[in-house]
């Protein structure tokens, strides 16, 4: 079975406890709009090589559509549609208002120079600007795997020269860097979210209990899949939070330690080496998937999809799953996985970090004014009021450090990373309660429920025909 037709088994199983209608559930489940192209680029030596790429945009139901571009080999028309989809439920999930577009260009960036790869994500953005798939109000790309803020700053560039007359066109693409209009916060937002999201999972205590679990982050064992943006990150605020890093597998090795591995030093010696076969550890094995087998309590697979299928189902021993890549778990192997008592928090919700720190992107770079430029003095003239009062009424002194920390007022980040928590915390409950109030049996169905049912309000509100 193919990823698009995996995600739209999730929903057909979420659609089952709706009473929408089957026209506009097929409306909703529908992939509008598909641009596949081929375009020729110069190597280095002087040959042509074409280049196979795709965008895609699942759903106009809010504009613009909003979705990363994966740089991969295994880059397919199916794997793009699948991934748009997921981006229309995943926005609707976070109360983020765009349609869900997803961008793939079929190249192992491994393979290519610098200048081959700007070549290559120049013409890229050159050809969806010729057929309007770029834009601030149309369709704005963002990083994912295989790309990062090189590949945005170049795609803004691309597109300023080619729309020097439009003041917002450096919203047309987000997760760029901070001197070329990108926000603090953003490339790591993905890792946080998915931080936010497991600690909201692990601090109800009935649902760790029910997992033989205590409920919080302190000591919990995690094994990660992908060493890349989100995983990595992911591994440093569970660090920070009193996770022990077990495990760690890249696509050429996994490592396992007992007593838990510095996520910052594995890190920094996989970026320099490109292997994790010299890092203390217990036990180094080539076949990296088997990897994810390994006893733990949480097992996040932050790398690609279809990585646990029913195949491997059977030998996984985590007792969370915690899906920060997008498809890693197929509907056959969930099955298994449910039938084991695992719990498995899904794509759809947990990796949504990076689409809302991306929507603050796209606002700043709208409102061409930064967070707290216009509230945040007058935000530290009010903690400054109140400490003095605290002070006076209760004739002692507050230290020192408490009282410069409350009265500079909130930076930029410190609003950014407020949001996203508070966008994360919320989503985990409303899907929590959602699959209480429909008894649905896993935080999957409940996820695609909720936002399959976000996504009809509009169709229900706005009519579906022009
Ligand atoms: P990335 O390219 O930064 O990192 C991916 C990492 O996975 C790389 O280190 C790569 O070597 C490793 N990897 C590849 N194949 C592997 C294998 N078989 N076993 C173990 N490791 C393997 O990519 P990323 O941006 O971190 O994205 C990872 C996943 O998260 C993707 O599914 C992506 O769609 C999803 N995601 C990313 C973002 C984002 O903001 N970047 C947002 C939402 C979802």
């Amino acid at each position: 079975m193919g990823f698009f037709e995996n995600v739209n088994q999730y929903f057909d199983q979420a659609a089952q406890f709706s009473d929408l209608s089957p026209g506009l559930l097929e409306q909703i489940k529908a992939c509008n709009s598909v641009y596949r192209m081929r375009f020729p680029i110069k190597r280095d030596n002087g040959s042509i090589q074409v280049i196979e790429a795709y965008r895609v945009q699942h759903s106009h139901h809010r504009l613009p559509c909003k979705g990363g571009i994966r740089y991969s080999e295994m880059v397919d028309q199916d794997e793009v549609m699948a991934l748009a989809a997921l981006m229309t439920y995943k926005c609707a999930l976070v109360e983020v208002p765009y349609g869900g577009g997803k961008g793939g260009v079929k190249i192992n960036p491994r393979n290519f120079s610098e200048n081959e790869l700007e070549r290559i994500t120049r013409r890229y953005t050159f050809e969806l600007v010729q057929k309007n798939f770029i834009g601030p109000y149309s369709d704005v790309p963002a990083p994912d795997y295989g790309t990062g803020e090189r590949e945005m700053a170049w795609i803004a560039n691309t597109y300023m020269v080619l729309k020097q007359n439009e003041p917002d066109s450096y919203a047309c693409v987000t997760g760029k860097p901070l001197n070329l209009y990108g926000v603090p916060g953003r490339k790591a937002a993905t890792g946080m979210g998915v931080f936010f999201g497991l600690r909201a999972l692990v601090d109800v205590s009935e649902d760790m209990k029910a997992l033989g679990l205590k409920a919080g982050l302190e000591g919990k064992e995690v094994i990660i899949q992908g060493l890349g943006n989100v995983g990595y990150n992911t591994g440093v605020f569970l660090q920070n939070a009193g996770a022990i890093i077990t495990g760690i597998c890249e696509f050429n090795g996994a490592i396992y330690n007992k007593k838990g591995f510095d996520i910052e030093k594995v890190f920094k010696e996989f970026r320099e080496t490109g292997s994790l076969r010299k890092i203390e550890a217990d036990k180094f094995i080539e076949d990296s998937s088997a990897g994810l087998e390994w006893p733990c309590d949480i097992l996040i697979p932050a790398a690609l999809e279809n990585q646990i299928t029913k195949e491997n189902a059977p030998r996984i021993s985590a007792k969370i799953i915690a899906e920060a890549a997008n498809g890693p778990v197929t509907p056959d192997a969930e099955k298994i996985l449910l039938s084991k008592g695992i719990l498995i928090i899904p794509d759809l919700y947990l990796n949504a970090g990076g689409v809302t720190v991306s929507f603050f992107e796209w606002l700043r770079n709208l409102n061409h004014v930064a967070f707290g430029r216009m509230d945040k003095r007058q935000e530290a003239y009010q903690s400054n009021s109140i400490l003095q009062l605290m002070q006076k009424m209760t004739g002692k002194k507050i230290d020192e450090k408490v009282f410069t920390d409350l009265t500079n007022g909130p930076d930029e980040l410190d609003y950014i990373n407020g949001a996203l928590e508070e966008t994360m915390t919320r989503s985990y409950h409303d899907i929590r309660s959602k699959s209480i109030k429909s008894k649905t049996s896993d935080l999957r169905t409940a996820a695609y429920l909720l936002a399959i049912e976000r996504v009809s309000e509009y169709y229900t509100t706005a009519g579906i025909f022009p």
